[in-house]
């Protein structure tokens, strides 16, 4: 006797599509196949496809100490909200920030009290605290992130080339990999402005940081501005120092959020010759152009930015060639007053957590016939093997039944009521997607279902299997 069936959906396996059941037991998947019997409950799926849960390697839900931000139980519903079962948090911009074995055990736990999604963490990587690094492992983080410009927070500040290559040889040492926001600093500038003498050429506005507010009253000048200090050669630079880097090490390297199809190109070169990396990109990225910031604003403002159509088609076609590894949200949210004001000085952080599988259905499935099978990898099969997470990631039996069953042929338009994360705000209200998520199952249990989040925590800590 099964706890649950999910009947005749399409289940997308790594091999391929199938008409099947789904039974589950005990939270794991116990058998797939035709016409299975017995089970106390059934999901209907006839007509839905059916993929493993969605896993976002690259979330800042900032808990604790950021609760007003967001925090892991609004993060988790808007996750689950969007086909998900579990997220890797970053280490900013919870506060403190997570560079510490102490600190790993205090987001631990107020994460297993907060998430109704299964979640890991990422430790930071840190000028003077490549010492932590092995506890933090032994706390079961699931690799470093390391910033090669401002942060935006003081108290994470970037890693020089010293602190990457120290901190890459220890990660190589405990089988981790090292994650990198690849933007070179010195590339990273707002022009100096010589009317103006509050500092402007001197960093300004980054990922997810403030920048000095600017004189003029005009938005587009900043928007302009904020564009033009953030250039493709900054990525392409960064991307470059972080491959040798991982080259001399023998380290894992990996890098979040590519904007440019050059630096997923430069990665994949890389990999070819040998280099250990896996390419992460986001959903914004594959969604919008640097045009649709004049009319969004700053809601659309992130780091590195919205980049011009010529590379925001390049970066599709690295994918459809197969050339990223992993989609994941970079979902960076704030409070309303910080996306305030003008486009330098407002928060840089995009809130899509709820978006990356209805934008790669649109914009991948229909409009560019990207494999459903192909969304998969991307969503849930790499980041599990990448990240060494057992029993995730795949519809297989034995594993844990994290499921996502979409409608791929109904559309909705996000409304602001439809988010349910802490702040109703995000660039994708008012967007039209072609594939609706009808429900989330996390190891077994119904967490999201026709609009309706059906949990109240739940979530469990996973860490990575040792190699
Ligand atoms: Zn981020």
């Amino acid at each position: 006797m099964f706890d649950l069936i999910v009947r005749r959906g399409t289940v997308v396996l790594t091999s391929g599509s199938t008409t099947a059941d789904v039974a589950i037991g005990d939270g794991r998947i116990a058998e797939i196949g035709p016409e299975l019997g017995g089970a106390s409950h059934e999901i209907d799926a006839r007509g839905l496809f059916v993929l493993p849960g969605l896993i976002d390697v690259h979330v800042h839900f900032n808990e604790p100490g950021r609760t007003h931000w967001e925090g892991a139980a609004t993060g988790s519903r808007a996750l689950a909200a969007g086909g998900g079962t579990l997220f890797f948090d970053m280490p900013l911009n919870s506060t403190p920030c997570c560079v510490s074995a102490r600190e790993v055990e205090r987001k631990r736990e107020a994460l297993e009290r907060a998430s109704i999604t299964d979640f890991g963490l990422w430790g930071g990587l840190v000028p003077g605290a490549v010492g932590e690094m092995g506890e933090m492992a032994e706390r079961g983080v699931v690799g470093f992130k390391a910033f090669m410009c401002d942060s935006g927070l003081p108290e994470f500040p970037r890693a020089d080339d010293e602190t990457l290559r120290d901190g890459m040889a220890e990660a190589a040492r405990l089988h981790l990999p090292v994650a990198v926001h690849a933007e070179s600093q010195d590339k990273v500038r707002l022009k100096a402005d010589p009317t103006d003498h509050r500092g402007l050429a001197s960093g300004g506005s980054n990922d997810h940081g403030w920048g000095p507010a600017l004189a003029g009253p005009s938005n587009d000048r900043g928007i302009r501005e904020f564009l033009d200090s953030r250039p493709v050669a900054a990525e392409t630079d960064a991307i470059g120092r972080a491959l040798e880097l991982a080259r001399e090490t023998g380290a894992s390297l990996h890098i979040v959020h590519v904007s440019t199809g050059r630096g997923v190109s430069l990665a994949a070169d890389a990999r070819a010759r040998g280099v250990d990396v896996s390419i992460e990109t986001c959903p914004h990225y594959l969604w919008f152009t640097d045009a649709d910031i004049e009319h969004l604003g700053t809601i659309a403002k992130c780091a590195p930015p919205l980049r011009a159509v010529e590379h925001h088609d390049a970066l599709w076609d690295t994918l459809l060639t197969g050339h990223i590894d992993i989609v994941a949200s970079d979902h960076s949210p704030t409070e309303p007053a910080m996306k305030a004001g003008d486009f330098i000085s407002a928060w840089g952080g995009i809130s899509g957590v709820q978006s990356t599988l209805p934008v790669l259905l649109d914009r991948g499935h229909h409009d560019r016939r990207l494999a459903l099978e192909r969304i998969v990898e991307l969503i849930a099969a790499t980041p599990a093997r990448r990240f060494r997470i057992a029993r995730k990631g795949t519809i297989a039996p034995g594993n844990d039944a994290d499921l996502v069953l979409i409608d791929p042929a109904a559309s909705f338009t996000l409304q602001k009521d439809h988010l349910q994360q802490r702040h109703k705000a995000s660039p994708y209200v008012g967007a039209t997607f072609r594939g609706v998520v009808r429900a989330t199952l996390r190891r077994g249990e119904t967490i999201f279902m026709d609009g309706q989040v059906a949990a109240r925590g739940g979530g469990r800590f996973v860490r990575p299997e040792p190699l």
